[in-house]
């Protein structure tokens, strides 16, 4: 098979990452017999710099020409201070999750066995291990609401963000949850927050309807207070977790710390269509930027998602989480991993080392 990949590799280390991730795509493609075509595409900071804007036209087509989109990250301080929203690199990255449909983030947190004492938490509670998938609303909700600011008479300024959300968008993030736990551990916690919100209130009933359509499914209500306690307290209590757009904003930061590191975390954003977007977890760290030091890990993972996801080709998508396990229980550690002591890879070494477990 031949798949086409529109490559965003953007700013900061996003191209060192990305660079490694598409070693490791084609190695695949070898050993497995697929073809991988490459179209680079634009978006960001380097955007603003080569045409005026961080989302340049033609960037959503060029991207639904694809088959599946790989994103490095987007943004740094040269950036950061434009108040143009075209000169905002975050406006590219909502831009293109809009024009894309893409209303689902799923956010892996699994501790791999091999870095098991980077977990900040007790050794007992790492020790029962954690694989836990946050599922996001991510084109609804808040971030997406009305926003109003306006002069009242007696209380000086004041600001409203409206939170909506409908019966459609709740569903069709739910029964994303409920299929992805039917391949996983068959559990899925739906956080909200109905004792207070109406929002909430609406979500848990459409959760209840379709927890009674997804009967093999174990299904339980987590307020999202609670749910940010047992994360810390005992995170290997969940499969897949189902929350709307700002308290999986929340959640899913809080779950990727206790897995030990930014470096190692892969995202996805998929829709209805294709094409679903792959990107890490962490941002363009300007601070190691072009250094070779910058983990490649969680991009190459974020492959073996797209793999998983967009192609359905589970054994190459396996195939490259076996190739990183087995490296990193060799032993070798990119700096942002290694233990005091500890000698690091690069970027590229790390990558190479990867490609050779292949
Ligand atoms: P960051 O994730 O870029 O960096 C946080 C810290 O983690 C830094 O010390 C960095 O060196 C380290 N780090 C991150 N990724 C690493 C890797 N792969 N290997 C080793 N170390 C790594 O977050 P930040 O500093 O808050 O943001 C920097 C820029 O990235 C900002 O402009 C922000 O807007 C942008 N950003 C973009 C995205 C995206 O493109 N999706 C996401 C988050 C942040």
């Amino acid at each position: 098979m031949n798949y086409k990949i529109a490559l965003i590799r953007g700013d900061g280390i996003g191209p060192e990452v990305v660079g490694e991730a598409v070693k490791v795509m084609d190695a695949i493609g070898e050993k497995f017999g697929h073809t991988f075509t490459y179209t680079d595409v634009l978006m960001g900071g380097c955007a603003i710099d080569a045409v005026g804007k961080s989302y340049p036209d033609g960037t959503a087509e060029a991207c639904k020409a694809c088959d599946a989109v790989l994103l490095g990250a987007v943004g740094g301080p040269k950036w950061g201070h434009s108040t143009d929203p075209q000169k905002r690199p975050e406006t590219a990255l909502l831009s293109i999750r809009k024009d894309l449909g893409l209303y689902a983030n799923l956010r892996p947190a699994a501790l791999r066995p091999a870095l098991a004492e980077a977990c900040p938490l007790k050794k007992e509670t790492a020790e029962k291990g954690i694989d836990l998938m946050i599922v996001r609303e991510l084109t609804g909700g808040i971030y997406f609401g009305k926003r109003e600011r306006y002069q009242t008479e007696d209380r000086g300024e004041e600001c409203a963000d409206r939170m909506a959300y409908s019966e459609m968008e709740i569903e069709r993030i739910g029964r994303r949850a409920f299929e992805l736990a039917r391949l996983r551990g068959k559990k899925v916690a739906s956080v909200d927050k109905a004792n207070v919100l109406e929002t909430s209130r609406l979500w848990r009933s459409v959760m209840h309807r379709l927890a009674e359509e997804y009967s093999d499914v174990q299904y339980e209500d987590v307020l999202v207070d609670n749910a940010a306690m047992q994360l810390v307290r005992d995170p290997g209590q969940f499969d897949v977790v189902v929350t709307e757009n700002m308290f999986g904003d929340i959640l899913s930061d809080e779950a990727s710390m206790i897995t030990g590191s930014i470096g190692l975390l892969p995202s996805a954003s998929i829709g209805d269509q294709a094409p679903g977007l792959y990107e890490p977890i962490h941002g363009s760290a300007p601070d190691i930027a072009g250094q070779d030091k910058a983990n490649p890990i969680a991009t190459i993972l974020s492959v073996a998602m797209m793999f998983r996801y967009s192609f359905h080709l589970s054994q190459e998508a396996k195939a490259i989480e076996d190739a990183v396990d087995a490296v990193l229980n060799e032993g070798w550690r990119t700096a942002d991993i290694a233990k005091a002591g500890e000698q690091a890879v690069g970027t590229i070494r790390m990558g190479e080392l990867i490609r050779q477990h292949l």
